[in-house]
Order: structure tokens, then C-alpha cells, then sequence
């Protein structure tokens, strides 16, 4: 499956005419090094286009409906190199339905002492052009991300490249189609939500199968193909046979290739790129898609358990947010199971029954074959690994009756102390920041749930950014976060997103 479109960025200068014609001449050819400079920096993954000045009520209309019927176009970043007059901008602002940014940058870094006129101030006033811009954005109430330093500074350019890779995921979103076999788990409630609402503010399709559906895909699987795939698996998995016969060890690998092909065959074919199972609804499965899901998620599909569309479409989201990233970490559905609650080392071991993406794998992956405590199925084949070390971050998208809120939990992943050779599953251990005990209550309060779309490669503030464009409620736990000053922020939110 291909996650990994060409998007592009466009760079439009503001200016207008009052300045005469070397002016603008200049202005141009500023753009133009500046855009030459961030293309060629290693923290920005996405081309930049220049665009002619604008300078214009028309020119500024004009290109940025040009930017929304450019399916390559994933949002536009502006700067005014001089004066432009505000005004000029609202028809264009209030028509662009795409990412924006505003680069708040001037072409000389420093003053040149010797050598300013006035007519080097009128040529480079960004300072006070890029206020009036900004003054309408704000009036406009348009989200947009401002950034602010010189163009040729890595911090600045790491912060143009952080926000291409939220763009991505405001333009992916409304290509995101989820597919659920079954429905939710019945009774439980931190998994529901309102569909409709989901595709309003994300412009998510989640639409619902009977599982019998998929059955037939994955009976129609040759047993060639089977074999070649399961020939796959004992290539590139070790095996932990937990003393069962080799042969059937292998036939209870071979379903779960039979499903990983008829599965992904039903969603190429049905065009959705994330999916939902439910353990208590297999029908003519012969085993919960375990070791199939891990792969799928893996290439690239979003997924969720029990029904939840929620977090398929946020590990979706999330593949698609980080399917540009060198050497990246991985992302994946996590459940909060259990907790090692000794002082000092307090943390969550994260896991799900099966469905755990090795895309978070750190070392040596294994396949078990192995009851399921849940269901009545033949024991399901699964990878059994742990997961990376590091800085990463937990989300859960949950629906409060009258909105959804993004709560993100920035987390330290660690190894945990000893092996666990009985548990047969992938695992992930974290401690929440503040700290342990702060981090879960916080969580708690704003109404976590215990399955999470987890990401080592993006950071809260694009989550933050992410929840902007698309005008839903976000709440962050991290390093900042105190539990009297979070209540009160929960509290104020709830009069703002009524
Ligand atoms: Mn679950």
C-alpha cells in the first residue's frame, strides 16, 4: 500500500505596489534564495514552491483557490517582505480551506550598521508588514502556525519541517477510511462516538461489515500463496514453540497468513486504510487476527480493537504523519494493562491481546501460538517482542457527548526490568510524564481511555497543532502539568468547546 504521496509546499511573498519595480524585483529574488535555502535544508522533507509576489486583492485570491485545487499542494506559507496591505488578503484567507503558515522572517539577519537608509527599512520591513498580515489572520480567527526567526537558523527550518508534518496529517485526514468488521464491544463506552461528527470535524469514513464479509476474502486465499507468506514469517521471525508439534505450530501460522492476505485484498479492493475487529465477533474466522493485524499495521494500515474506529483512524493518521521520517520509531494501538507501581520505578506495561504493530519492535521478534483467555477460537498466532526506549507520545481521541477531545500524554518508553517469557504478546512499558502518579490522574480526569494511538516519532505540539486545524478540544500532559491547574484548564475548556 502506498502511504507516501508527493506533497508540496507553496511560499507566497506579500508586498504591493507602492514601492516601484526594482523594489518588488528585489523582493522576488529574496523569496526565491530563501526558498532555494529551506529546499536545500536535511529538516525539511517537503519540496517548497515560490509563487509569484502577490501584491493584489485578485493575485492573493486567485492563488490561494489555485492552492486548493492543487491536490499536491498540502498548505501555504506566507511572508511579507514589505507592507502589504491587509485588507487585500481577506477574500483569498477566507476562501483557503488549507494548512497555513506564516514564516515571520526577514532576508538580512542582521542590521547593516553602516550602510541603512531609509530606503533599506522601506525595502525590509517585514517587522511591520508580517503585523498587519497577522493582525487579519487573528481577526479572521484563521489557525495558523507563526514562525519566528531567520530563515537560514535550523531551529527555525526544523520548525517549518515539524509543521509540514502536521499539514500532512490535516490534508491526509479526510482520505482516511475505516472499516469495521462488526461492531463496538458491547457495554463498553470509551470506544463509542458519533460517526458523524467524526467525519464533519476530520473527514473520517467509518463504515461497518459483517466479519462474514472478510471470511470469504480470507477462505479464497490460495494455499500457495499461504505457504509463500508463511515461508516469509519463518525467515524473518524466530519461533518460540512453547513445546507444541511443529506442524501444527505451522498450520496455526498459516491462518494467520491467510488472513493477513484475504484481509488486505477485502480493504485494497474496498479502499479503506484502517480496520476494526472484535474479538467477540469472528464468525467464520478460525482465529482472532493477531499475527495478520501486527503486519497490517505494520504496512502501513491503522487499527483498532473491540470495535474502536477512534484509535484505527488515529494509528492511521499517525502512519501517514510519519511515513516521510527517516530511521523512524514506529506507532501503533496500545492498551495501559498493567502497572508496576514500586517507588521509584512506577510504570505502564502496554500491550493488547495480540495487536501490538512491530513497527515499535526493539530486537529479536518472535511467533507463539498460544491461548486466548477471551472468545472461543482456535489459539491465534501472534509476534511476541518489546518495544524501543525514548521519548514518544499517547493519545486518546474521546467523544464527551457534545465534542471531541485530544488528549495527549507525552511518555518515557523504557525496558522494563526482567523478561516476562509467559507473556506471549508485544509489550511497551512507559512511565506518563509529569510523573507516574500525576500523569494517570490527570489522564483519569480528562477521560482517557485505555486504548491509545501511540507515536515514538511525533511530538505533542503537532498533536496540539493537529487538534487546531481540525477546531477540536485538545488537553496535553507532560512535563508542565500540575493537577490544580489542569482542573481549571478542563473546567475552562468546557465553557470554550460547549
Ligand atoms: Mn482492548
Amino acid at each position: 500500500m502506498q502511504i507516501n504521496k508527493t506533497y508540496k509546499f507553496w511560499f507566497c511573498t506579500g508586498s504591493q505596489d507602492l514601492y516601484g519595480d526594482e523594489c518588488l524585483r528585489k523582493v522576488a529574488e529574496h523569496s526565491a534564495k530563501i526558498v532555494e535555502a529551506l529546499n536545500a535544508s536535511n529538516k525539511i522533507d517537503y519540496e517548497i514552491v515560490l509563487k509569484p509576489t502577490l501584491i493584489s486583492q485578485a493575485s492573493i485570491r486567485q492563488t490561494f483557490n489555485d492552492a486548493n485545487n492543487d491536490p499536491e499542494c498540502a498548505g501555504v506559507i506566507t511572508w511579507c517582505h514589505t507592507f502589504s496591505p491587509a485588507k487585500m488578503w481577506i477574500l483569498g484567507l477566507k476562501e483557503f480551506q488549507k494548512p497555513l503558515c506564516h514564516l515571520h522572517t526577514q532576508f538580512n539577519e542582521e542590521i547593516p550598521y553602516d550602510t541603512i537608509d531609509m530606503d533599506f527599512m522601506n525595502e525590509n520591513q517585514s517587522a511591520h508588514g508580517d503585523r498587519e498580515y497577522g493582525h487579519i489572520v487573528s481577526r479572521m480567527g484563521i489557525e495558523r502556525e507563526i514562525i519566528v526567526g531567520h530563515w537560514a537558523n535550523e531551529t527555525v527550518q526544523a520548525r517549518i519541517g515539524t509543521w509540514m508534518t502536521t499539514a500532512i496529517g490535516v490534508i491526509e485526514s479526510s482520505h482516511i477510511r475505516v472499516c469495521r468488521f462488526g461492531d463496538n464491544m458491547n457495554n463498553v463506552a470509551v470506544t463509542e462516538g458519533d460517526k458523524v461528527e467524526a467525519q464533519i470535524k476530520f473527514g473520517w469514513e467509518i463504515d461497518h461489515y459483517c466479519v462474514n464479509d472478510v471470511v470469504e476474502y480470507v477462505d479464497a486465499v490460495s494455499e500457495a500463496d499461504v505457504n509463500a507468506l508463511v515461508e516469509e514469517y519463518y525467515s524473518k521471525y524466530k519461533i518460540i514453540d512453547d513445546g507444541r508439534d511443529a506442524a501444527e505450530f505451522r498450520k496455526h501460522v498459516a491462518v494467520q497468513a491467510q488472513q493477513e492476505i484475504g484481509i488486505e485484498k477485502f480493504l485494497v479492493e474496498n479502499n479503506y486504510q484502517a480496520v476494526v475487529t472484535h474479538f467477540g465477533m469472528l464468525g467464520g474466522l478460525k482465529q482472532l487476527p493477531g499475527l495478520a493485524i501486527q503486519r497490517l499495521m505494520e504496512k502501513g494500515y491503522g487499527f483498532g480493537a473491540e470495535g474502536d474506529w477512534k484509535v484505527a483512524a488515529m494509528v492511521r493518521l499517525m502512519k501517514l504523519m510519519t511515513a516521510n521520517k527517516k530511521d523512524a520509531k514506529g506507532s501503533s494501538l496500545m492498551e495501559d494493562y498493567t502497572y508496576n507501581l514500586v517507588p521509584g520505578k512506577e510504570g505502564i506495561l502496554q500491550a493488547h491481546m495480540l495487536e501490538v504493530c512491530p513497527s515499535c519492535a526493539e530486537g529479536d521478534i518472535s511467533m507463539r501460538v498460544c491461548p486466548l483467555s477471551m472468545g472461543n477460537r482456535e489459539d491465534p498466532a501472534r509476534l511476541v517482542f518489546t518495544s524501543k526506549t525514548g521519548p514518544a507520545i499517547a493519545t486518546s481521541l474521546v467523544d464527551l457527548g457534545n465534542r471531541f477531545r485530544l488528549i495527549i500524554n507525552a511518555v518515557d518508553c523504557k525496558k522494563v526490568e526482567k523478561p516476562m517469557p509467559k507473556l506471549p504478546v508485544g509489550t511497551a512499558y512507559w512511565t506518563p510524564k509529569p510523573d507516574f502518579a500525576t500523569g494517570c490522574e490527570a489522564w483519569i480526569l480528562a477521560g482517557g481511555a485505555h486504548h491509545t494511538a501511540f507515536s515514538y516519532d511525533l511530538t505533542v505540539d503537532q498533536m496540539v497543532s493537529w487538534a487546531n486545524y481540525m477546531g477540536i478540544e485538545s488537553i496535553v500532559i507532560d512535563e508542565n502539568t500540575n493537577i490544580r491547574d489542569f482542573k481549571k484548564e478542563l473546567k475552562l475548556n468546557s465553557v470554550y468547546y460547549k
